[in-house]
């Protein structure tokens, strides 16, 4: 049994049902959802649209590998209407490394794992510079501290709006 933990967001659709229909799925594909936080609305971020962003962030008890974790949240992705190759074509137009998506889902955490693969990095490596990841972590897990650089998540966000 690990822990892992998940953000999941999106900001196209109806977010509220897309994010409450992943935690269902996550609960049913990769393993009992022990904590969540509220849902948070924040502005896009690394470029403009239209929706406003909303993330959760859970707790997930799992007997999955993290790599099958992996697979299991982009199935669940894809299940929710997500279009990877529809984004790669407007990622090509507007020259812009993210789009408006209905579902994202992220590793942030797998126990105190580190990896390092093609596919797959965790923790995930921008969290310490994402308000919209830390601030639903802090609820949920304030006191947990990342594997690498022994920081708690609190910490973390602090160091962030100190910047
Ligand atoms: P970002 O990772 O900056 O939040 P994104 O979520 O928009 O970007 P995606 O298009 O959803 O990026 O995913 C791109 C690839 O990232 C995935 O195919 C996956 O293999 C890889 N990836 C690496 N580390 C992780 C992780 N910790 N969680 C989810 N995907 C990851
Ligand atoms: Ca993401
Ligand atoms: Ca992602």
């Amino acid at each position: 049994m690990a822990r892992v933990v998940l953000l999941t967001g999106g900001n196209s659709g109806d977010v509220k049902r897309t994010l409450q229909a992943a935690q269902q799925l996550v609960n049913a594909k990769v393993g009992a959802v022990l904590r969540c936080s509220h849902r948070y609305e924040t502005k896009p971020w690394g470029f403009d649209a239209d929706g406003v962003f909303s993330n959760q962030a859970l707790e997930v008890s799992t007997d999955l590998l993290p790599l099958e974790v992996l697979d299991a949240v982009q199935a669940i992705e894809r299940e929710l209407g997500r279009n990877r190759a529809a984004e790669a074509v407007e990622k090509a137009r507007t020259g812009v490394n993210y789009t408006s998506r209905p579902i994202d889902i992220d590793i942030l955490f797998y126990d105190d794992e580190v990896i390092d693969s093609e596919r797959l990095t965790v923790p995930h490596p921008l969290m310490g510079e994402r308000e919209f990841a830390l601030v639903p972590l802090c609820e949920i897990m304030r006191q947990r501290r990342h594997p690498v650089t022994g920081r708690t998540v609190g910490e973390m966000l602090e160091e962030l709006r100190n910047k």
